[in-house]
């Protein structure tokens, strides 16, 4: 095993043993800063016992033992795309995958983002599905446990919980294929608010995409309305954390000696943004920071990045029409962006990460063209301030295909096919092939097209989902061919306004 600090071993007996899962690698599940935030919590509990597992570690990390021992598998799955190895980790350690073959055995819960988002695919695998926020949670479930003599009695104690969904208490009633309504209790999203012990790093290792640094959750949440964006839906409302709550963990930080890393949707929206960088600079640490929302970068955020030596900032146009921009709820401008890049690159970034999407409803080809003009203004502003430099920086372009997702205004949109996605994309990275210092870089559409069909899935997906677990190759092109149903039906399918969709009975 990596060596790590701070990793809590307690034991066992007589208390509540929870197996933690991050259903993909240790290197994946460990720069994950909501397992970090699950683990400490429910560690923190006297009567708790929480051990971590990985899809390449299947034993535990603190004690090595075998998953089966726990009393409950939590899994934190933040992707849909880990669904799949979910499934495979029940199949591994034999575990019945449907609730209803299981008749004994650890309790199964899954929550996370991808979970808050849709839970359905998973409802009939999983006993209890956690909606929202964990926080508190640790309490709930260790009373309800010692609390009751069956898996009936926790279920009906923990019911009353906010943020627990009960897939075999509430479910949908179909007919011919489509939902007609829901049976049962409707859940609520956990809402933890205020943020006064925000995620931060648990466990220091060098094996994390993070290594070198203490990664600090400075909001919750986002106060901006991008429409094909799914962070309101999960995280809302907007949670600043209090300034005094950030200045312990800039102590604690301190104490690593690490970098800081900077979580938030919208950093510069903290209320009290200026006086955090303050705080930061006063204690001498350097910061890393995550993508920055254009047109909210202010002098203070400038010389924060200044006085870290940062290197590299990342900024997300989205597209590259202004106007395709503020129809899908990004109200940026041009000039904004061209501001920023100027404004950064003269403080001294040297490299630009430019975010795109492409499939946003309503984008033509003259909105795909737009996006290389506009690249090439960005270069044009970027060579310009750099002239001095010794070295030219880089943009590197990234594009992704959009992903329709629950909860979202564009939850009922089609998706662009694959194949017109690629195409599109071709001509963005062919329309600015051969530019100096210009990098361009993409996600494959078909990952965006399986995201698409299991985040808009249904119960019935959860066969798919183990046809694909069940698959050495990820190559599910075939595995989808055999599937009984029409995998296009659930990713690339426009919902009619009156159809009732499968996410639609939970809310706040
Ligand atoms: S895209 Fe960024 S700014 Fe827009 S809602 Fe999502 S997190 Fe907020």
């Amino acid at each position: 095993m990596p060596s790590e600090k701070n990793a809590i071993r307690k034991d066992p007996g007589g208390k509540l043993n929870i197996a933690l899962v991050y259903p993909n690698t240790y290197w994946v599940g460990m720069s994950n800063l909501g397992l970090h935030a699950v683990y400490r919590d429910l560690n923190a509990h006297p009567g708790i016992v929480c051990e971590r597992f990985f899809l390449d570690v299947p034993r535990s990390v603190e004690h090595s033992r075998p998953i089966q021992d726990f009393h409950v598998i939590a899994f934190s799955i933040p992707y849909e795309l880990d669904w799949i190895n979910a499934i495979k980790i029940l199949l591994d350690n034999r575990i019945p995958v449907k609730r209803t073959d299981r008749k004994s055995g650890p309790i199964i819960i899954a929550g996370g983002p991808s979970i808050t988002l849709n839970p359905e695919p998973l409802a009939n695998a999983m006993d209890i599905l956690f909606l929202g926020d964990g926080e508190g949670f640790a309490e709930s479930i260790y009373k309800s446990f010692f609390d009751s003599g069956n898996m009936d009695e926790l279920l009906e104690k923990l019911s009353r919980v906010k943020g627990v969904y009960i897939p075999s208490y509430t479910y949908p009633e179909i007919s011919c294929d489509a939902i007609t309504s829901f049976v049962g209790p409707r859940p609520l999203i956990s809402v933890t608010n205020p943020l006064n012990s925000p995620a931060h790093t648990a466990i220091i290792t060098s094996k994390t995409v993070f290594g070198d640094m203490f990664m600090i959750e400075t909001a919750r949440g986002c106060p901006w309305r991008c429409k094909f964006c799914s962070a309101r839906a999960v995280y809302s409302p907007f949670r600043p954390v209090p300034l005094d709550v950030l200045k312990d963990l800039f102590d604690k930080a301190l104490e690593s000696r690490l970098r800081l890393g900077l979580v938030s949707s919208a950093l510069n929206d903290h209320p009290k943004a200026d006086h955090m960088y303050v705080k930061i600079m006063e204690a001498g640490l350097k910061i890393a920071p995550p993508s920055l929302r254009v047109g909210r970068i202010s002098p203070g955020l400038i010389e924060l990045l200044r006085s870290s030596k940062v290197r590299g900032v990342t900024l997300a146009p989205e597209t590259g029409s202004q106007d395709l921009r503020y129809s899908v709820g990004k109200q940026i401008t041009d000039e904004a962006i061209l501001e920023d890049v100027e404004n950064l690159v003269s403080s001294g970034i040297k490299n630009i990460k430019l975010y795109f999407l492409v499939g946003l409803p309503g984008e033509e080809i003259v909105h795909v063209n737009a996006i290389v003009e506009l690249v090439k203004r960005i270069r044009h502003v970027f060579v310009k301030v750099s002239k001095g430099n010794k070295r030219l920086g880089q943009i590197t372009v990234s594009i992704n295909t959009m992903v329709p997702k629950p909860h979202t205004p564009f939850e009922r949109a089609p998706m662009l096919d694959p194949r017109e996605a690629r195409s599109r994309i071709k001509r963005i990275a062919k329309g600015l092939s051969g530019i100096n210092n210009v990098f361009v870089g993409y996600e494959g559409p078909k990952w965006a097209y399986i995201q698409s069909l299991l985040a808009r899935g249904d119960r019935d997906v959860l066969d798919l989902l183990i046809r694909m677990a069940e698959t050495e190759s990820s190559e599910w092109r075939e595995v989808m061919n055999q599937w009984p149903r029409n995998p296009d039906y659930y990713a690339l399918r426009k919902r009619d306004p009156k159809e009732i969709l499968p996410w639609s009975f939970y809310g706040y």
